[in-house]
């Protein structure tokens, strides 16, 4: 049984300067305003629509990101319906060749009884996924015994008016805590690289 924690990998190269000025160029075509692009005017004018609720002018650029989690947060995440996902297949990939990952529950430690119980599932789901592609069954009819906690890989891409949606909705305390795991994290990482575009969103705890 191999168990591993979860990652998030932004695919996209973010430059902050190159997004920023990119979309205050669009968004100023809504006002004819473009004579007013300076340096630095870009920021201002992005925090202002931001502001405003203009934010159909932050859909003109998209970010990829792919997240290693496991298949019960990928089946929450595939809820979001303005996003392209590509999404490692139970169906195709058969574990018995490459060996099945497990992703490490946040809220136990490898020290507690429930995550005991829970190693010891996933140990017997591994043991039964191998016999049942040792005597003949496909991976697409194996699968029927993984669990959530199997890893999945996703690539996700979204504008970043979505980006924003879904990171309000499932960094908060009300999403699930393997969810918000993710999540915290790209948004720790999108402020850090587009303060203007991501500031504003609470890190609640
Ligand atoms: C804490 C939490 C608990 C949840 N619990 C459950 C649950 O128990 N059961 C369950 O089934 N789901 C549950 N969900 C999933 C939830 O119902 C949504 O499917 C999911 O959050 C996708 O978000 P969305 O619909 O806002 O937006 P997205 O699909 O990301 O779309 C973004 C926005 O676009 C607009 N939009 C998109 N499609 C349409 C449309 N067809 N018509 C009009 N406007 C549209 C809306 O403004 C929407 O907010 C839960 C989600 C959260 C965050």
């Amino acid at each position: 049984v191999e168990i591993i924690e979860p990652q998030v990998i932004i695919e996209t190269p973010l430059d902050s300067n190159k997004i920023y000025t990119n979309l205050e160029k669009y968004g100023r075509t809504a006002y004819k305003s473009e004579d007013k692009i300076t340096r630095g005017s870009a920021e201002k004018f992005l925090k202002s629509i931001i502001n405003s609720g203009h934010e159909s002018v932050i859909e003109h650029e998209s970010i990829t990101v792919r997240f290693i989690c496991d298949r019960g947060v990928t089946h929450e995440l595939v809820r979001h319906r303005l996003v392209a996902y590509t999404q490692e297949s139970t169906r195709y990939v058969n574990y018995l060749r490459r060996g099945i990952q497990f992703i490490k529950p946040c809220f136990w430690d490898s020290n507690e009884d429930e995550y005991k119980i829970w190693y010891a599932a996933m140990a017997d789901a591994e043991d039964r996924y191998n016999q049942l592609i040792k005597w003949g069954a496909s991976p697409q009819e194996a699968r029927s015994v993984l669990p959530n906690s199997l890893k999945n890989e996703i690539v996700t891409t979204a504008n970043i008016r979505e980006w924003r949606h879904i990171l309000k909705l499932r960094s908060s305390p009300a999403a699930h805590p393997q969810m918000r795991q993710i999540m915290c994290q790209l948004l720790g990482m999108l402020k850090k690289k587009l303060p203007v575009l991501f500031d504003d969103i609470a890190m609640d705890t």
